[in-house]
């Protein structure tokens, strides 16, 4: 795609060099990507600052937009090229500058790379359409009036919570609040008012949530409470609602923004940011770095710029409710559901114990099968969640027994019905079903271990009249259809919803009486400190799914291990037995949040070199000061498109004595023994 190269005079070339002679002032420019910071002559007249976007070209390539990180006079001893001012002269602000580059420090990356991840794609784009509006009517458009909502009261214990709330909204420093609110408290209520009185009060509101899929079910009522369109971004909008979205950001004409992770790295300068569901790791960046986590970031702004932090959950991480339980954040309790309903009634099916129905290979107990079938029966609907995607979790040798893995990933294939084949769930390569054996070369095969599509058939097989709407990452690869799936069962043309994790997440279906969870085990997942953590989450999140309009809902859990504390905590929705033990545990191992931890991961296509690479680091990783180097051992996944992966586990008592430990592996791994084949991978805080 050719870029549009608005040139703010006609004579300016950027393309070559010149004599650095030639320029008065300099400007180290942070491009998207770039292998560092690179430095560009100003013409005389250009109005060029700190936060300027401008036109630059590196080498050869074609032009490309990069931000001004600093403008000097400091004539470098080499020639340089011209940075040319984007047409429309957009300055970001000393605020997203800041952002940007704390970003970068914090989380081991560079700001290149950050910038990379702050900017969208179609930045350009966006720019240029600024830029032909400029001169335009720009005063504040009077958003389309919507009919507004009519609400119940407000139950005593939101009140309370929004007392102590309101007034925080304009006190100085430092203010953060975590509202911990058992599944169905109302606690988007809460979020409702305290944005409309922010609103009042001319602040800027800024709205996460976890998946795109939770967007239009929180977007509509929010528009409906305030009696106009609250505007939605995440990555899968179309180009077109993206480029307005991000257009009244520029023109500084937004006062709410209801988005995904991403939201909070835009140019919106907002005096409230509220985290719904705040535990949930889709809040933390993967790849590509600065592997950033919304919530950090967002007590960073609320540090540095005043903004009011709040963060609401049912189940929340261990991080914030040890930071409640420190003071650091004002905790507020919702313990009651707002409907009146009691949270519904949990039973267990011991599966241990089911040994013949586990021969047969069958996934669904009888009992949850039964409650599926009454549940239907009455016109309810029911929720079921088996955390597993494909249809079996691995293909075995008849003869030798072999699993099959991958060639290139160090995993199980596992059969997708869906897509006729045996998936690497970690490149995404299809193989026939009928490979042979690696080991023996046998083609005879059994697959063994159920997964949601087979539980899919055997529901359907069971129980003749349900209507199945199956929603895991299969079903969900299109731009939407995570969002129609929700729709049409939240309209109730289907009495299941089947689903992996995606269907615990925070929804308000106001029908659903019964919830399965089918394999209500740790282990699921790499092993870390966190898997408690997150079956406790995933459990309770689910369960929370169920009788939240109406009496008499049901729970099922399906567990080979009833008697692990954390099914039993979930069982009776105990989190606060779950989290003292959790952080008990976690503050005599030394682990978040008693701690400060990083991960280093290196990877190579050659696994001597990986290995020797490895070595020398923790050779000269172990003499550091004020950290504790764990590792290297092989990655959870060993091998990953053929290329090998080791890891490390930092631990310190600050991350600035991280940051300073892992300096020279971020800028200069080579003096650590690091040859340029090996990739090294900084993760601050990693999920
Ligand atoms: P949470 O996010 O805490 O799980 P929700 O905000 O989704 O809970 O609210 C659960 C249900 O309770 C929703 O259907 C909502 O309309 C209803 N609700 C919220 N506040 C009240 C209230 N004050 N009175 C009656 N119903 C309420
Ligand atoms: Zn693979």
């Amino acid at each position: 795609m050719a870029k549009k190269i608005p040139m703010t005079s006609a004579s300016s070339d950027i393309s070559s060099l010149l004599p650095c002679g030639s320029f008065l002032r300099f400007c180290e420019i942070y491009l998207p990507q770039a292998p560092q910071i690179f430095t560009y002559g100003i013409a005389f007249e250009s109005l060029i600052q700190r936060g300027s976007v401008v036109w630059v070209q590196l080498g050869n390539r074609k032009a490309t937009l990069g931000l001004v990180a600093k403008v000097h006079t400091n004539a470098p001893a080499f020639d340089v090229k011209e940075a040319v001012a984007h047409a429309s002269n957009y300055v970001f602000d000393e605020r997203y500058m800041e952002i940007l580059e704390w970003t970068a420090r914090y989380y081991l990356s560079i700001p290149n790379r950050a910038l990379f991840v702050f900017w969208p794609n179609e930045i350009a784009k966006y720019l240029d359409v600024f830029f032909s509006r400029q001169g335009q009517d720009t005063s504040l458009e009077v958003p389309k009036r919507l009919e507004v909502s009519v609400q119940p009261p407000l139950t005593n214990e939101q009140s309370l919570a929004l007392d102590k709330l309101i007034p925080l909204l304009d006190t100085e420093g430092f203010r953060g609040a975590l509202l911990h609110g058992v599944t169905g408290s109302g606690k988007t209520r809460v979020y409702l008012e305290l944005a409309q009185r922010a609103i009042a009060q001319g602040k800027r509101v800024l709205i996460l949530v976890p998946e795109i899929g939770l967007t239009p079910q929180t977007a509509a009522r929010f528009s409906s409470f305030l009696g106009f369109d609250v505007p939605i971004l995440h990555s899968a909008l179309s180009a077109p609602r993206k480029r307005e979205i991000w257009l009244s950001l520029l023109e500084n004409k937004a006062q709410i923004v209801l988005g995904t992770r991403s939201a909070i790295l835009t140019p919106f300068p907002f005096d409230l940011v509220i985290l719904d569901e705040e535990h949930d790791s889709s809040y933390k960046q993967q790849d590509p770095s600065p592997r950033y986590h919304c919530r950090e970031l967002a007590f960073h702004i609320a540090h540095k710029y005043g903004a009011l932090v709040v963060l609401g959950s049912a189940t929340p991480s261990m991080e914030s409710f040890e930071n409640a339980r420190a003071g650091h954040l004002l905790y507020l309790t919702l313990t009651k559901r707002a409907t009146e309903m009691k949270l519904p009634k949990i039973h267990v099916v011991d599966m241990h114990r089911k040994a013949p129905l586990q021969q047969s290979g069958l996934l669904l107990s009888p009992e949850l099968r039964e409650a599926l079938s009454t549940c239907l029966q009455q016109g309810n609907q029911a929720i079921v969640l088996l955390n597993r995607r494909g249809f079996s979790k691995a293909r075995v040798c008849a003869d030798c027994g072999a699993t099959l893995h991958c060639k290139d990933c160090h995993i199980p294939l596992v059969y997708h019905k869906q897509h006729n084949g045996l998936l690497c769930h970690y490149c995404g390569r299809l193989y026939p079903l009928n490979t042979p054996c690696a080991d023996c070369g046998c083609e005879d095969y059994e697959l063994v271990g159920g997964a949601i599509e087979k539980l899919e058939e055997e529901i359907l097989e069971w129980i003749p009249n349900a209507t199945l709407v199956r929603m895991d990452r299969d079903t969900t690869q299109n731009i939407g259809a995570a969002e129609k799936i929700l729709t049409a069962f939240r309209d109730r043309e289907y009495s299941i919803l089947l689903g992996t994790q995606m269907v615990a997440k925070g929804h308000d279906f106001p029908h659903v009486q019964l919830v399965g969870v089918v394999g209500a085990d740790s282990g699921t997942g790499s092993p870390d400190f966190r898997t408690g953590e997150r079956l406790f989450q995933l459990l309770s999140q689910t369960a929370g799914r169920a009788g939240r309009a109406e009496e008499g809902a049901q729970v099922i859990f399906q567990t080979q291990n009833p008697e692990d504390p954390i099914v039993r905590f979930a069982l009776t929705h105990n989190y606060s037995g779950f989290a003292q033990l959790e952080l008990s545990e976690r503050s005599e191992a030394l682990y978040p949040p008693f701690c400060k931890l990083a991960a280093i991961e290196m990877g190579c296509r050659d696994e001597k070199i990986l290995k020797d690479a490895a070595e020398s680091v923790a050779s000269k990783l172990s003499k550091a000061e004020n950290i504790q180097l764990l590792g290297p051992v092989d990655a959870y996944i060993p091998m990953v498109q053929k290329i090998f992966w080791v890891h490390f586990l930092v631990k310190a008592k600050s991350a600035s004595a991280i940051r300073e430990a892992l300096s020279d592996l971020l800028y200069k791994s080579e003096s650590l023994g690091v040859p340029r084949n090996v990739e090294v991978r900084l993760d601050m805080d990693p999920q």
